[in-house]
């Protein structure tokens, strides 16, 4: 298989939340068939929900020929292994990995959604991938750099 670019979104509020990012990124750069390209800045930014610690996020973009279910099986695995809960949804959690987009690929089956549907509204997304892809165009001919034009510099914080 012909190896495909995607785009992973991490965060964290619990235990040491710059600790789970990074030990993320090293544990996903480390699997055979991703190679990590780029990898965002650490950002700190305000939860979504109910009342809870500040997240730290990243993104990163890898290179890989797991295909898509594979690699989402990959990412819960090292949630798992995290020992996250998911009783509340929008709650706080130790580590908690989306996959933004694969390659060029629309994917709708029920465990897995890509383009990652909430991404084009989260700051915290938005953010750190345009600090690894400035110049990149959705697929409905929208910039990133639009979107994230609208946000208030002021929401996050680059760690
Ligand atoms: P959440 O804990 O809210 O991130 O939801 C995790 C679940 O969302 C996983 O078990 C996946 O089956 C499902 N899911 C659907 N689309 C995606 C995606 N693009 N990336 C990661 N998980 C996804």
């Amino acid at each position: 298989m012909i190896p495909e670019v995607a785009y992973i979104g991490l965060g964290s509020n619990l235990e040491d939340p710059v600790y789970q990012v990074k030990s993320a990124i090293d544990e996903i750069s480390q699997i055979k068939d991703i190679t990590l390209q780029h990898q965002s800045s650490l950002y700190q930014t305000k939860p979504l929900g109910p009342k809870q610690p500040d997240f730290v996020n990243a993104v990163i973009s890898i290179l890989t020929s797991l295909r898509p279910m594979e690699l989402l099986d990959t990412l819960l695995n090292i949630e798992a292994s995290r020992g996250r809960k998911r009783e509340i949804k929008w709650g706080p959690r130790i580590l908690d990995c989306d996959i933004l987009l694969y390659g060029n690929q629309s994917i709708q089956i029920p465990a897995l959604t890509v383009p990652h549907p909430e991404m084009t509204k989260r700051s915290f997304v938005l953010i750190p991938f345009f600090e690894i892809a400035p110049n990149f165009i959705f697929n409905d001919g929208k910039s990133l750099q639009t979107l994230v034009e609208q946000f208030n510099p002021d929401e996050y914080m680059k760690l």
